[in-house]
Order: C-alpha cells, then sequence, then structure tokens
C-alpha cells in the first residue's frame, strides 16, 4: 500500500499536470470504484489538490471534490496524448501498484477502473487490480467529515512537537502501534514508522506513555525528515508497498531503509542482527541493542 511521500509525489504530479483542465468524460468500467453522480464533475475545471494522509482531493471549480483512496493496488495513469488501445508505456506517467504483466500493453486495460477524459484530449486511468481503492465525489462538508476520524497530517504545520507528545502521552499501546494509528496521525506507515523508530533509538514495545519529552522530540524530528527525504527520492518501493512512478520506474527510498525489510541483516550501527517480531498484526524490525 502507498503510504505517504507516494501519495504526496502522485499529488505533486497531479498538480503540474490537471490544474486548469477541464473534465469533459468518465467513464465507469467498475460501478463500485466510483461514488457520486458523475454528470456533476462534467466541464468542471481542476483547481486544486490536497492531501491528508494516504487520501488525495482533486478540487473542482464548482466546490466539488474527488477524493482519491489507492488502497492496496490502485495505480493512477496518466497520458498527455492519448489514442485507444496505445500502448500503455508511451508518454505515459504510471504511479501506485505495478501494472501486472498482462496488462501492460495497452490502455484501457483489464484493470482500469474508470477513466477521466479532459477537453484536450488527456485521460486519466484509475487502475485497481484488486477494487479496493476508490473515487468518491464529495461537497466540502462532507469530505470534512468522511475526514474527520483522521488524525493531523504529519507534513502539516499543526504537527508540532508539542501537539505529537501530548497525542502520545495519553496511552499505554506500543509507541509503534500508536503511530500506525491514522485517527492519531495521518500518513504514517509501517516503513516510516518502522525506521523514525530505530534513528530515534526507542524500541517500538515501549508505552507510548513512557516516552520522554526528549525522545518524543526526537521520533517527531525523524518521522518529517524521513518522510521528507522520501518525497524528494520518488516515494518507496519494497516487496509489500507495491509503487513506481512516471516512467514505470521504482521510487529510490528503499535503498535508505534503515530497519524495514532487513531482519537477520547487520544493524547499520552496531552490526547486530535486526530482529522482526510482529505488533498488532504488522511486521517490526528493530535493533536489539540500540533500541533497548
Ligand atoms: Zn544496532
Amino acid at each position: 500500500m502507498p503510504e505517504l511521500p507516494e501519495v504526496e509525489v502522485v499529488r505533486l504530479f497531479l498538480d503540474n499536470h490537471l490544474i486548469g483542465k477541464t473534465i469533459s468524460n468518465l467513464e465507469i468500467l467498475n460501478k463500485k470504484s466510483f461514488t457520486g453522480d458523475p454528470k456533476k464533475i462534467i466541464n468542471q475545471k481542476i483547481t486544486k489538490t490536497s492531501r491528508i494522509g494516504k487520501q488525495l482531493s482533486i478540487h473542482l471549480k464548482n466546490n466539488l471534490i474527488l477524493l482519491f483512496h489507492l488502497k492496496m493496488t490502485g495505480q493512477i495513469i496518466y497520458s498527455p496524448l492519448f489514442s485507444r488501445g496505445m500502448p500503455a508505456g508511451q508518454g505515459v506517467s504510471t504511479f501506485g501498484h505495478p501494472t501486472p504483466k498482462e496488462d501492460k500493453s495497452t490502455l484501457p486495460n483489464k484493470s482500469t477502473r474508470l477513466v477521466f477524459t479532459f477537453s484536450n484530449g488527456s485521460k486519466l486511468f484509475f487502475n485497481d487490480q484488486r477494487k479496493f481503492g476508490w473515487v468518491k465525489l464529495f461537497t466540502s462538508n462532507e469530505l470534512d467529515d468522511s475526514q474527520k476520524n483522521l488524525g493531523l497530517d504529519i507534513l502539516s504545520s499543526k504537527f508540532t512537537s508539542k501537539y505529537f507528545y501530548q497525542q502520545i502521552q495519553n496511552t499505554t499501546r506500543p509507541i509503534k502501534v500508536v503511530l500506525l494509528d491514522q485517527s492519531k496521525f495521518a500518513g504514517i506507515g509501517n516503513i516510516y514508522a518502522n525506521d523514525a523508530l530505530f534513528l530515534s533509538k526507542i524500541n517500538p514495545q515501549t508505552p507510548s506513555n513512557k516516552i520522554s519529552f526528549k525522545k518524543a522530540l526526537l521520533l517527531h524530528h525523524f518521522l518529517i525528515q524521513i518522510m521528507t527525504e522520501s518525497i524528494k527520492a520518488g516515494g518507496s518501493t519494497a516487496k509489500d508497498n507495491k509503487y513506481i512512478h512516471p516512467d514505470g520506474s521504482s521510487g529510490q527510498h528503499q535503498f535508505n531503509f534503515q530497519v524495514y525489510q532487513r531482519a537477520g541483516e547487520p544493524c547499520l550501527v552496531c552490526q547486530t542482527p535486526i530482529k522482526r517480531i510482529t505488533l498488532a498484526g504488522r511486521g517490526t524490525f528493530y535493533c536489539p541493542k540500540c533500541q533497548k
């Protein structure tokens, strides 16, 4: 599943390519992939993009918002010049879960659920092999309502160290589990939780309320730092975090993983083998020596 940095990379791309474009058609190839009245988006200009956590919004001139969630296998493919049946790779930018081999030849293909066409002929394909992802049309009130249970986006200016410390102080759950709780912090995923804890030298099983203010400051700092670095690197690609970006290449951040998916490999600081445990059902990686 894409995490915050990957979704932010998609948002930056769409921001560059879609602002000012007018939607001329929406083809719905899988009913469940789209919620709302598709007529309401026709002839609407795209005015801005935004994001909270892993949810991406495209704002329209009539103040309606298209909310995208890629979930496990969602993919956004943008084709600036489109002719039906054209080879999928030509001039096309792809984000999200890699296209299965059999689907690589043309667009639309059997994973295509939605096709947005713009008045200049360019197209945006929403592909989703397993159909968990979706696009929903909302008014701004409906959007606020649907996102009211999401915590602060960790790249928002309101995500301060003070806010972070307060949030982790009121629970005894293991810090790793709390970091992944989207109702507290929107957008921290498994990769980044593991690595930020390693860099802060905090054991992932530590009860959250036992973390000192000093350690909380470090953790807050590293969370923001690795997210920001990952966005610059174009997001990450890992075994359970299938993600590729324009031109089909993979994000580069995986080469910087500190502990994530490195079980048994030497710690980058002290050479102790990295340990893997399961916390709240998620693979958790840490150095037993550095993160006591
Ligand atoms: Zn170590």
